[in-house]
């Protein structure tokens, strides 16, 4: 294949890319980074038009303005990654620094005797150094569920630079100083930019649903107040357990929790402190159970805890440590409250513990169990633990 054919191929894909990713953009405004995308597409399919020119446009628009552009597709495809993976480096000023360097580097080449091989050397060298920022960006990131297409693309990105040096390097060494050795690299040279780019936009696609999928799933598993677990993740926490104990013969409780007179924290200091004291609450359950356990929103000030392995004694254990703790923290009023006169008020739970009775017993069983020790708690006047029987 020719070059001017693959320029001509190269720079139909880059448009087309670029419009598709801007228009799904423009109709998916929360979708990150897939703007700078499609700046990054276009940037790289004008200067390959550009290349394409060559001899018929004045070397500024051929060499300068392509060379430049070809590197700010590079400096655009990093920011759009920056967006995509909530980073908050501040790498964008190094492409502009490249940029500029890539610019005055082209400057020889539009003197009436060009220094050809000192343009390819720079392009090579500062398109690689863009892509290895890039690749640093991703390896770094560390955000959740994206492991797969994040590699993904730290491969081709790592390949594509390498790739880039190599020629630098050979060029700057003479070994591309023979024309037909020199066209047929540079034809592959632009046939792998074609194929990264290509490759870098599935990745990035694989990315964006990778991350989307993720947020979701958090969304659905964990209650927005709270950050812990809902009722549907925490009931599959517990069948797993009993599968568990089935299988080998292990054990485990359930914990029911209900904050005592909530009602009254609400009435007194407004919602928002019911909030508050929800969150504090929790906040002191998490630090009094174990590593293992599993914390879970039953629904409005009820909450539910897996103990993995606790048999009936240790439960109570657990349930009466957790009770203490809680009956530690005192809940402040509202700053209107307290300007009232109002003081702090201690807040407590009742508890319902209810363990594993061997092959045959079921979650839904346990909870219910659970509940009614909690109602015999409240009953019994509250602030307390009380076992199933
Ligand atoms: P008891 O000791 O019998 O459990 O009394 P209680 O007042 O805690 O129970 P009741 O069921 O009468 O009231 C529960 C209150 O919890 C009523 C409801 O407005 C409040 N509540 C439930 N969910 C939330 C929440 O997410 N935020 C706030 N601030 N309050 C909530
Ligand atoms: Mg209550
Ligand atoms: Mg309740």
């Amino acid at each position: 294949m020719e070059i001017p054919d693959i320029l001509i191929v190269g720079s139909i894909l880059l448009a087309c890319g670029s419009c598709g990713l801007l228009v799904v953009r423009l109709s998916n405004p929360r979708l990150k980074g897939l703007g700078w995308l499609g700046g990054s597409f276009g940037a790289g399919g004008i200067g390959a038009l550009l290349l394409l020119l060559h001899g018929s446009v004045p070397a500024f628009f051929s060499v300068l303005c392509a060379d430049v552009l070809i590197l700010l597709a590079f400096v655009l495809l990093h920011i759009s990654f920056l967006d995509l993976v909530d980073s908050d480096s501040n790498l964008r000023s190094s492409g502009l620094l490249l940029l500029v360097i890539q610019a005055l580097g082209d400057v020889p080449y539009l003197y009436p005797h060009p220094v050809v091989h000192l343009r390819i050397v720079s392009v090579g060298v500062l398109v690689a150094v863009q892509v290895l920022l890039t690749v640093r960006l991703l390896v770094c990131s560390n955000k959740k569920g994206v492991r797969a297409p994040v590699w993904f693309c730290v491969i081709i990105l790592g390949g594509f630079a390498a790739l880039n040096l190599l020629r630098s390097i050979a060029d700057a060494v003479g070994l591309l100083s023979t024309a037909s050795i020199f066209y047929q690299v540079e034809a592959l040279t632009f046939l792998i930019y074609i194929a990264t780019a290509l490759g870098i936009a599935f990745g990035f696609f694989w990315m964006t649903t990778a991350t989307l999928s993720s947020a979701l799933e958090e969304i659905a598993s964990t209650d927005p107040l709270t950050r812990i677990y809902t009722r549907r993740v925490f009931r599959e926490w517990c069948e797993k357990e009993l599968i568990r104990s089935e299988q080998t013969g292990s054990t485990f409780s359930l914990l029911m929790v209900d904050l005592d007179h909530f009602k009254q924290i609400n009435d007194r200091f407004g919602h928002r402190a019911g909030d508050d004291a929800l969150c504090a609450v929790v906040e002191q359950m998490q630090r009094s159970i174990r590593g293992i356990d599993v914390l879970g929103r039953w629904g409005g000030e009820e909450f539910v805890v897996l103990l993995p392995g606790a048999s009936a004694s240790s439960a109570l254990q657990i349930a009466q440590r957790l009770r203490g703790n809680v009956e530690t923290l005192m809940i402040p009023p509202s700053i209107s409250a307290f300007s009232r006169g109002e003081e702090a008020i201690p807040v407590t739970v009742s508890l319902g513990v209810a363990s594993y009775r061997g092959v045959g017993d079921q979650i839904e069983d346990m909870l219910e169990r659970a509940d009614a020790a909690l109602y015999e708690a409240k009953d019994a006047g509250r602030n307390r633990v009380l076992a199933a029987i």
